[in-house]
C-alpha cells in the first residue's frame, strides 16, 4: 500500500491554491490546444527566480509566515474581486487569481514541509496546528462567490484565450460549477452543508481507526514459527504473557509466520471487529451524501463527478478495463490459489479449502520454497553509498540532466540537497533535496513532496521549482554500513520520478506544473521509473558488495530476484482490481448493504467466497478520504506507465534519445494539455494495454472474445 500513502502526501503537499481545495484535477479535454507539440513546452524555458525557501524556521517565525501569507493572500483577493465590470482582463482576474495561491503556496512550503520531517516536535506541532488553520481559510476564499462572479463576468466578455490560459479558465469555471457555485441558493445551501458534513464524516472514520487498539494476549509457546524480532517487540503483560495487536505491521507479520492455525483464526476475528460498528452508519451516510451532492450538480452519480476531469473521463472506461483485467488474470489467479491450497494439504490432509487466516501463512511457505529467495542476501550488494549516487547517475543520462550537489542549511543533518541542471545548457532547473532515513518523529513511509513549482512570474523570469524525496530507509545495522531492501530500491526510482515530474516543468500557470495532472495520470511517471530496476543491465551497474563493490549482483542471485517480482502476481493484481470495483460500485448507487455489496463484488473477481466476518471496507480509508471513485487510479497511471517504458525497452533501456523525448513530451508540460495528447506525442501513436498486459505476464496477441 506504499504507493497510496505517497499519494496522499503528494496530494497533501502539492499546490495549496483552488483547484487543490476545489478539486486536485485539472484535467479538460482542449484537443488541439497550441501546446500539444512535442517541442512546444521547451519555448517556455527561460531564466529562474529561487523562492529560497527557508526549512529552518522556528515554531514563532512559521507562525508570523503564516499570518503574513494568509493576509496577503486574503487582500490580494479582495482587490480582484474590487475591480470594476467592464475592466476585467485574464491578467487581472484569472491570471491574478493562480498567481495568488500560488504566492501563497510557496510562503507556505516550510509549513507544509516541517509538519512532516523537523526533527523538532514544537516546529511538528506549530505546523500542524497552522496547516488546520490555513486549510480552513482555503476552504473559505475557494467558496467566494464575489470571486466566483469575478471570473464568471470575464468569461463572459468572450476573449479568446489560447493554450494554457484558455484551459486556466475553463479548469477555473470548471472547478466553481463542481463546488456549487452554480447553484440556486437554497441547492447551494444544501450542497455546502453535505460538504461540511462529508468533511466531519471522514475525520471520524479515520479517528476511529486511529484509536483503535486492540489485541490477543497470547502464552510465549503459542508463537512458533514467528521471527524472535517481532516476538521480542511485542508488549509484554504483567502475566507473562504477550501482547499480539491488530495493528497492520503486527498482524500481516503474525499471520503469515504463527504456524497455530488457531492463533491466527483467533486474530483474524478479532481483526475483523476493527472500528466496525461505528464506522459502518459513518460509511452509509457518506456513500448518501455523495450521491446526493453528485445528483445537485446534474450527475448520474458520484463516480460520474469524481470522474469528470480525470484522464478516464467517465466510469465506463475504468469499468471495461476492470472487467477486462478479470478475465485476463482469473485462469492464473486461480492456479495461484490451487498451488496455495496444495501446499495447505502437505500439512492438512484432506483440507477442503482455504479458510481467510490460511492465505498469508501457505502463500509465504510456498514462496519461499519455491523461489528460494532471501532478501537480506540481496542487501548486501545494495549499500546505500553506491545506491543513490548510481542512481542519480542513470537520471542524469537518461534525461539529460546533471546533479551538482548543494551545501546550503537543512533541517536534519542527515539531509542531502542537490541542483538540477541541463546537461547541455547547463542552465540551471531547479533543487531538490534527499530525506531517506528514518528519525524519531518523521513522517513514515516515502513520499515526493513538491514545495515550490515552476510558473511565469510578472518580470518575465520563471520561478525555481524545488522537491524532496522523504523516505524511512533501513538504518545501518552495527559494523555494517546502510544497505537497501530491493523494495527500497524502487521505492527510490519510483519517488524520483515524481520529482522529475515536479522540477522538470516548462509550464507558465501555476496550476498546471509538475505533477497538479489528473489523479488518475499522476502515478504515471513514478511507475514508469520502478522498471528500470527489473533490469539487469541496471542492476549490474547498481549493485556492488558492501565488502567488495567490485563484486555485482551474482547471476544465481539476479535470476531468484527477476523471478519473485511475478510471483503470484496475477491474485494481487485481481485484488486490486476487485478494491477499484467495489469502490466504483458504491459510487455508482447508494449501497443498501455495504458489506453486502463488497462480498458480492469480490466474489464475482475472484471467485472465491468471502467471509461473513469480513468487515474489510469499514477500515478501508482511502474510499472515505481523498481516494472516493479514485482507487483505480493506481491501476490505470501503471497501463500507461508500462505503455511509455516500453518505448524505453524498445531503444536498449538506457537510452538517452527516448529519456530526451519523455522529458519534453511529458516531464516538462505537466498538466498544461490532456494526458491522452501528452502520450500520444511522446508514443506516437494512441497509448494501449499491451506492454501492461505483458508485465502482467499475460499474451496481448490473445483473442479477447
Ligand atoms: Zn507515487
Amino acid at each position: 500500500m506504499r504507493f497510496l500513502s505517497a499519494f496522499l502526501a503528494l496530494a497533501l503537499a502539492c499546490p495549496t491554491g483552488l483547484h487543490a481545495v476545489v478539486s486536485v484535477s485539472v484535467n479538460i479535454p482542449m484537443a488541439g490546444a497550441p501546446l500539444s507539440g512535442a517541442q512546444a513546452g521547451s519555448a517556455a524555458f527561460g531564466a529562474r527566480t529561487p523562492a529560497n525557501p527557508d526549512f529552518t524556521l522556528d515554531a514563532p517565525r512559521l507562525d508570523t509566515l503564516f499570518q503574513t501569507a494568509s493576509q496577503e493572500l486574503v487582500r490580494t483577493l479582495d482587490g480582484i474581486a474590487a475591480i470594476p465590470a467592464g475592466q476585467r482582463t485574464f491578467q487581472n482576474s484569472v491570471l491574478a487569481i493562480d498567481n495568488a495561491y500560488a504566492k501563497c503556496s510557496e510562503a507556505m512550503a516550510p509549513v507544509h514541509f516541517l509538519g512532516a520531517v523537523s526533527p523538532d516536535e514544537n516546529i511538528r506541532g506549530a505546523a500542524d496546528s497552522i496547516r488546520a488553520r490555513f486549510s480552513d481559510l482555503m476552504v473559505d476564499q475557494s467558496m467566494r462567490e464575489d470571486l466566483y462572479r469575478a471570473v464568471r463576468s470575464y468569461a463572459d466578455q468572450g476573449e479568446a484565450l489560447q493554450g494554457e490560459d484558455a484551459r486556466l479558465l475553463a479548469m477555473m469555471l470548471r472547478d466553481y460549477r463542481k463546488s456549487g457555485m452554480e447553484l440556486p441558493a437554497i441547492e447551494r445551501s444544501r450542497y455546502m452543508a453535505i460538504e461540511k458534513r462529508l468533511s466531519e464524516l471522514a475525520q471520524a472514520f479515520d479517528k476511529n481507526l486511529r484509536e483503535w487498539d486492540d489485541g490477543l494476549a497470547v502464552r510465549p509457546e503459542e508463537l512458533g514459527g514467528v521471527p524472535k524480532a517481532v516476538v521480542d517487540g511485542l508488549e509484554k503483560l504483567p502475566d507473562g504473557r504477550l501482547r499480539v495487536s491488530v495493528e497492520p505491521t503486527v498482524y500481516s507479520q503474525v499471520m503469515r509466520k504463527a504456524d497455530s492455525a488457531r492463533l491466527r483464526m483467533r486474530l483474524y476475528y478479532r481483526r475483523e471487529k476493527t472500528a466496525a460498528k461505528a464506522n459502518l452508519p459513518i460509511m452509509q451516510e457518506a456513500l448518501k451524501l455523495r450521491h446526493e451532492s453528485a445528483r445537485l450538480l446534474g450527475y448520474k452519480n458520484y463516480a460520474e463527478k469524481a470522474l469528470d476531469g480525470r484522464m478516464a473521463k467517465a466510469p465506463k472506461r475504468v469499468w471495461d478495463l476492470l472487467l477486462r483485467l478479470k478475465k485476463l488474470l482469473r485462469p492464473s489467479a486461480d492456479a495461484e490459489s490451487a498451488e496455495v491450497l496444495a501446499r495447505k494439504r502437505q500439512e492438512v490432509p484432506g483440507a477442503a479449502k482455504l479458510q481467510p487466516w490460511d492465505m498469508g501463512y501457505y502463500g509465504s511457505k510456498l514462496s519461499e520454497e519455491a523461489l528460494g529467495f532471501d532478501p537480506e542476501e540481496v542487501r548486501a550488494y545494495f549499500p546505500v553509498e553506491k545506491i543513490v549516487p548510481e542512481t542519480l547517475r542513470i537520471y542524469e543520462e537518461l534525461l539529460g540532466l546533471r546533479f551538482v550537489k548543494l551545501d546550503v542549511p537543512v533541517w536534519d543533518a542527515d539531509v542531502q540537497a542537490y541542483e538540477i541542471h541541463d546537461a547541455k545548457t547547463g542552465e540551471r532547473i531547479g533543487r531538490f533535496y534527499l530525506d531517506l532515513f528514518p528519525r524519531k518523529g518523521k513522517r513514515g513511509g516515502a513520499a515526493a513532496y513538491s514545495l515550490i513549482q515552476y510558473r511565469e512570474l510578472s518580470d518575465g523570469t520563471f520561478r525555481e521549482p524545488v522537491s524532496a524525496v522523504v523516505a524511512n530507509f533501513t538504518r545501518p545495522a552495527p559494523g555494517q554500513p546502510a544497505l537497501l531492501r530491493h523494495g527500497e530500491v524502487k521505492t527510490l526510482f519510483h519517488e524520483l520520478g515524481h520529482v522529475m515530474h515536479q522540477t522538470l516543468s516548462t509550464t507558465k500557470r501555476w496550476s498546471f506544473s509538475g505533477s497538479s495532472t489528473a489523479q488518475d495520470f499522476v502515478e504515471t511517471p513514478s511507475q514508469m521509473m520502478e522498471n528500470f530496476i527489473w533490469q539487469p543491465q541496471v542492476i549490474q551497474r547498481l549493485s556492488g558488495h558492501y565488502q567488495d563493490p567490485s563484486k555485482t549482483l551474482p547471476q544465481a542471485l539476479m535470476d531468484k530476484l527477476l523471478a519473485a517480482r511475478n510471483y503470484h502476481s496475477a491474485s494481487e493484481t485481481l485484488g486490486q482490481a476487485a478494491m477499484a470495483a467495489m469502490d466504483l460500485a458504491y459510487h455508482s448507487a447508494v449501497p443498501k448493504d455495504i458489506l453486502a455489496v463488497y462480498r458480492k463484488v469480490m466474489e464475482s473477481f475472484t471467485g472465491e467466497s468471502v467471509d461473513r466476518a469480513s468487515t474489510f471496507p469499514l477500515r478501508f480509508s482511502h474510499i472515505i478520504r481523498g481516494y472516493a471513485a479514485g482507487y483505480y487510479s493506481y491501476l490505470w497511471s501503471r497501463v500507461f506507465a508500462q505503455d511509455v517504458f516500453s518505448a524505453f525497452a524498445a531503444a536498449g533501456v538506457m537510452s538517452p534519445a527516448v529519456g530526451a523525448r519523455y522529458r519534453r513530451a511529458i516531464l516538462e508540460r505537466g498538466s498544461s494539455v490532456d494526458e491522452d495528447i501528452l502520450l500520444r506525442d511522446f508514443l506516437g501513436r494512441d497509448p494501449d494495454e499491451k506492454a501492461f498486459l505483458r508485465w502482467l505476464g499475460i499474451d496481448p496477441g490473445r483473442p479477447q472474445s
